[in-house]
């Protein structure tokens, strides 16, 4: 606790009383903590490439291999690899970090569910066709209350680690279904500070590895991951959740998992169809 105490005088400065305010800043504290904390895993996460990248420059720089052997063009794919990696947490990190301040109000507009999904489909193609992932969407004529290219980008998270985790000759699908609010059921949903409304329900399906129980709420939180490899060995930041959890956040929305450890994931989340009263 912060504890202020001052003086109230009289005109002849003689003191009448005083005034003690106790204020509790153990809120304020905890955020400082895991404002620290933060800061501690990010300077980790961009010390392990630039080390990468120090590194395999400093070798090429010796003069030992020869320019164009095996060897010498691996260490260019390291500094390369590494440097777009540092890229990408760079710009995860300032996303997320736009976001959580608020300093960029989403700004929302009617837009058309299927095209959101669309321009995510379209992203993550590529992904797909490489990791031999069959993509399978529906499209839904209905609009949604929306800030969309954050809404593209959620999805586009949800999508590449549908494929990430998913083996080969699978199938990912994206879908969105119109719920009216009193049909909904739902446990997570009835938490909604939209239920009074009818929303749109988004999910992405995967028949990937799955996630284990003891997982499904934390790995919302940044840097969290079923498998301490997961982010370096399929090229993710650790932050792609948590950037979709604050984006669904600021739409009054709500995003969780479903999923059997082996079996597959569902990420759903939720929308409002109208802007929320005033
Ligand atoms: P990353 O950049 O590591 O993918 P995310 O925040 O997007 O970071 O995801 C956090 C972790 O959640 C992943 O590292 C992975 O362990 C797990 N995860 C996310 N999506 C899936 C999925 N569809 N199937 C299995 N595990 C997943």
């Amino acid at each position: 606790a912060l504890v202020n105490v001052s003086v109230v005088r009289d005109s002849r400065e003689y003191p009448i009383y005083f005034i003690a305010q106790i204020q509790d800043i153990s809120d304020r504290y905890a955020i400082e903590q895991m404002k620290n904390e933060f800061i501690s895993i990010v300077s980790h996460e961009l010390r392990t490439p630039l080390t990468a990248i120090h590194g395999s420059l400093g070798i090429l720089e010796s003069g030992i291999y020869h320019n164009n052997s095996e060897k010498f063009n691996h260490l260019i794919s390291i500094a390369l690899n590494n440097s777009d990696r540092l890229v990408r947490l760079v710009n995860d990190i300032l996303d997320l970090e736009r976001l959580e301040s608020q300093k960029t109000e989403l700004v929302k507009e009617a837009c058309e569910v299927t095209d959101l999904i669309e321009q995510a489909v379209e992203t993550v193609q590529p992904l797909a066709d490489t990791a031999k992932i069959h993509l399978d969407w529906t499209p839904l004529a209905v609009s949604v209350w929306a800030a969309p290219d954050a809404i593209v980008q959620t999805l586009t998270n949800l999508l590449s680690n549908a494929i990430k985790f998913s083996p080969a000759g699978s199938t990912v699908s994206v879908k969105a279904e119109v719920i009216e609010a009193k049909d909904s059921n739902r446990e997570k949903v009835r938490e909604n500070t939209h239920t009074s409304l009818p929303y749109i329900l988004f999910s992405t399906c995967d028949r990937g590895r799955g996630i284990p129980a003891d997982k499904l709420e934390t790995i919302f939180g940044r840097f969290q991951q079923v498998d301490v490899q997961d982010s370096r060995h399929k090229g993710g930041t650790g932050l792609g959740l948590a950037i979709c959890k604050s984006i669904v956040q600021q739409h009054q929305g709500q995003i969780w998992v479903e999923s059997l450890w082996g079996t597959g994931s569902t990420f759903y989340f939720t929308l409002p169809v109208q802007p929320p009263a005033e």
